[in-house]
């Protein structure tokens, strides 16, 4: 059955399949967890997304994470006009990157220095390689689960659109590749130890992200990310932070900068989303000895042709400019509004579920369990999903169209888009119960 009110996107969609795989260019896109068409965005604005067919949504997607101050906010825009107006890129160094780099650096305590790149995938591929270069070893520690990016080394158990798909490891990634990656459960200390005692000689890093939001939210037990700090300092292994999704998100300096959240200071961090604005910029840094490691400086080659793009650095940097106290205040307002509404409507229905904070992050897992890792986050009840999306999206409010995601809100979400949301929510949780809610094809 076709989705009503899609014609324009289904004919998008066809036509996009002609040229570009599933339609397309990033896979969670194509609405495959869920069933249905997805739908062709023609402009946002605030927290409202409208498509080609003239269908408005509140927006809970927000770009996976970097429209934290809404669509179009106007400084944001005034800064990439104003940047794109003096020039596009100069393949030379220029003011914007180095006050972006700055804003950075100032928020995140630990961070000594940035290296701009325009991917969080470039971001963590180049923190790996720095920890390979710096230690002089070769294997590293990732968590099943945990998305970093589509790096080939760390393309094994990893979240977001391979958890979506169900992929346990991507095709065209030779063994050799993968054969220096230590997959672990998160949350389990004594898997790490023992991976320590075994390899610890061996290992150049344990990469994690800060708070894992890529299996759905699923934030550190207590412990267990001191436990990491412990691990690597005592076997000269360095622990990398990916704070792509978290970073700028959760509080000013991300998860490590949230109160009572972090239990060891990492030793490279990767940012990404936030960052950007909207546009391509991310980063990897930390520690300055270890940062010193990378070319022109020491023998770890990095480079990029875009990296630092002045119209991305304007973006990025109005856009951390504006993630103010004040801010931050309003994402855990809106969230806590959204997140409780949809607990008590899932109560009253009696629908098992529970919701996972990272700050302001969180997730709807439909299980009653709390969830600490991998498995759990695939033991949730999928299909419920899916008709929860449907019916939300057809009452406009687009969520992420995968279970093993973040919701994510901006500061531009107002009373109009959470009433929406709210009012939403009865429906689409009957439709969770009702015996014939079957999912558009
Ligand atoms: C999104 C994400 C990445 C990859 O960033 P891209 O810009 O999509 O390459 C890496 N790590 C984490 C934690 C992410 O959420």
């Amino acid at each position: 059955m076709p989705d009503p009110n899609a014609s324009a996107s289904a004919a998008l969609l066809e036509r996009a399949r002609q040229v570009t795989p599933g339609g397309v260019n990033s896979p969670v896109r194509a609405f495959r967890a869920v069933g249905g068409t997805p739908r062709f965005m023609a402009s946002g604005q605030g927290p409202w997304l409208t498509d080609v067919d003239g269908n408005r949504y509140v927006d809970l997607i927000c770009s996976w994470g970097p429209m934290i101050l809404g669509h179009r906010h106007p400084d944001v825009l005034a800064a990439v006009r104003d940047a794109a107006d003096h020039g596009f890129s100069f393949g030379t160094p220029s003011e914007n990157e180095v006050a972006l780099a700055e804003e950075i650096v100032a928020r995140v305590k630990p961070v000594e220095q940035v290296r701009l790149v325009s991917s969080g995938t470039e971001a963590t591929m180049s923190a790996l390689r720095l920890a390979r270069g710096f230690t002089g070893r070769s294997k590293v520690v990732k968590f099943a689960g945990c998305y970093h990016g589509h790096v080939d080394a760390l393309l094994a158990a990893a979240g977001s659109g391979l958890a979506t798909f169900g992929l346990p490891d991507s095709a065209g990634v030779p063994g050799a590749t993968t054969a220096d990656t230590i997959v672990l459960p998160y949350n389990d200390i004594p898997a790490l130890e023992a991976a320590f005692a075994e390899h610890g000689e061996q290992i150049a890093a344990v990469i994690t992200e800060a708070s894992p939001g890529n299996m759905g939210v699923v934030p550190p037990a207590p412990g267990f990310t001191a436990a990491m700090r412990r691990l690597t300092r005592d076997h000269g292994a360095l622990m990398i932070s990916d704070e792509v999704m978290t970073g700028f998100r959760c509080s000013a300096a991300g998860w490590f900068g949230l109160e009572g959240a972090q239990d060891g200071t990492p030793d490279l961090f990767t940012f990404g989303k936030v960052m950007g604005g909207g546009f391509p910029a991310a980063a990897f840094g930390g520690r300055a000895d270890i940062m010193s490691r990378l070319a022109p400086d020491g023998p770890v080659y990095q480079a990029g042709t875009l990296s630092g793009n002045p119209v991305a650095t304007a973006a990025g940097l109005a856009t951390l400019r504006g993630c103010t106290p004040d801010l931050y205040s309003r994402l855990d307002l809106v969230a806590h509004t959204i997140a409780d509404a949809a607990s008590e409507e899932l109560s009253k229905a009696g629908v098992p579920h529970v919701v996972q904070w990272a700050g302001s992050m969180f997730s709807v897992f439909f299980r009653d369990e709390l969830v600490l890792n991998y498995e759990d986050a695939k033991a949730q009840d999928t299909a419920a999903f899916g008709r929860f999306f449907h019916s939300m999206l057809q009452q406009g409010v687009h969520l992420p169209p995968s279970a093993y995601e973040a919701w994510f809100v901006s500061g531009s979400h107002d009373d109009e888009a959470i009433d929406q949301i709210i009012s939403a929510l009865p429906a689409a949780v009957r439709a969770i119960t009702a015996s014939d809610g079957t999912i558009p094809a």
